[in-house]
């Protein structure tokens, strides 16, 4: 895989500038050196960690991981972006210390030198891996790019600094080093807001109304009342719910939701996982069962019920001749109630049989107290 390599091969630099630095910093007794070697050090880690997540991101899913691993490479990021906003204070610790010790650096030629390289081997480094991250929609290796690139304008502030030194102006090496760290901590948190929002699975809203809008035009559906969209920018689950009519079949829905499934990879690039959720929607309409008077039974077997139709806002009230039936009386009354259209009865308690007939009929039962009709509907609203 070209990002693994590019990670390993960054690794490796970053490997050879520690010793390069660690070397030439022992050998001319420079603590700046041996400092920014161990700087380099701590790059060969960053590179490490966005190469182990890289990889482990591309295991397919298995039982303990069953949406994949993909997120490894978010938790990457977050750790590149902590190390760019580690090495940003650790750089403005070192300005301010300059400015208070109001300390010329010392001109050292190995220095120079070694920031130098150290700056070219990093802008080649950053190139590769944003080249490389952008083609294989990589983020924890552009991140790890923009790292190198920081990297890159330390180590020219570093040149700069020095230079200036050079002409008397102590000042200016403490303050360029502010000035680029300031430049850093930002690269730096945007690094983590990328990687925070992969984590929380913060939702693109134009994303999730591009997908809200195509699935609403498939035919059939009839609302869209849920899209989520998660992952990272190479691997994307997208969830949605839509609301259908009653009276679809079974065969119908499962077209239907291979319908949503293209419909949405088609709009979103970079979509693993399509999961639709099917909802029928169908207008509330209530049976409460009372005495004739406005007083709540709780029981199926009543001699009346109100029925509320909230969806068109109706109101009747229902005899119900089979409150006496001998034989079959749950049927009669789930028969009853059906006629009427209801699909949900408020109840206090339901035996087995009248259950199971309500059930086979589409009407849910729910339950309540109260005294009054009144009081019931009070709890439904
Ligand atoms: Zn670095």
């Amino acid at each position: 895989m070209k990002e693994i390599r590019a990670s390993k091969v960054s690794a490796l630099a970053n490997l050879f500038l520690t010793v390069a630095k660690v070397l030439a910093g022992i050998l001319v007794n420079s603590t700046a050196l041996i400092a920014d070697g161990v700087h380099s050090l701590i790059d060969v880690l960053g590179s490490i960690l966005v190469w182990i997540g890289i990889r482990v991101a591309s295991k397919p899913p298995d039982e303990l991981h069953p949406y994949g691993h993909f997120k490894a490479e978010s938790l990457a990021e977050l750790s590149v972006g902590i190390i760019i906003l580690i090495s940003a204070l650790a750089i403005i610790h070192e300005a301010i210390t300059s400015f208070l010790e109001m300390s010329t650096p010392e001109f050292e030629f190995y220095a120079l030198l070694v920031a130098l390289i150290s700056a070219m081997v990093n802008e080649l480094l950053a190139r590769y891996k944003i080249k490389v991250g952008i083609e294989t929609k990589s983020s924890s290796l552009v991140a790890e790019g923009k790292h190198s690139r920081v990297d890159v304008l330390s180590s020219i502030s570093v040149f700069v600094g020095y230079l200036f030194a050079g002409f008397g102006y102590w000042w200016a090496d403490p303050l360029i080093a502010i000035v680029v760290s300031v430049l850093i901590i930002q690269m730096g948190v945007e690094i983590l807001r990328n990687a925070v929002n992969s984590v929380m699975d913060r939702v693109d809203p134009e994303l999730a109304l591009k997908v809200k809008s195509a699935v609403e035009r498939i035919e059939g559906v009839e609302g869209v009342e849920f899209v989520g969209v998660r992952g990272t920018w190479k691997a994307k689950i997208v969830e949605v719910h839509v609301n259908i009519n009653p009276g679809m079949s079974a065969e119908t829905i499962d077209v239907l939701e291979r319908e949503i499934e293209e419909r949405v990879k088609s709009t979103v690039s970079n979509v693993v996982r399509v999961v639709t959720v099917v909802k029928v929607k169908r207008p509330m309409v209530v049976a409460i069962p009372e005495d004739g008077k406005g007083n709540y039974t709780g029981e199926l077997d009543s001699p009346y019920f109100t029925v509320i139709d909230f969806n068109a806002k109706r109101r009747f009230r229902i005899e119900n001749p089979h409150a006496k039936a001998e034989k079959r009386k749950g049927y009669l009354i789930a028969e009853l109630l059906s006629r009427h259209g209801v699909n949900v009865v408020v109840l206090r308690k339901v035996g087995v049989g009248a259950k199971s007939h309500l059930r086979s009929r589409g009407i849910l039962i729910r339950f309540e107290e109260g005294k009054t009709v009144e009081d019931v509907v009070k709890r439904l609203a």
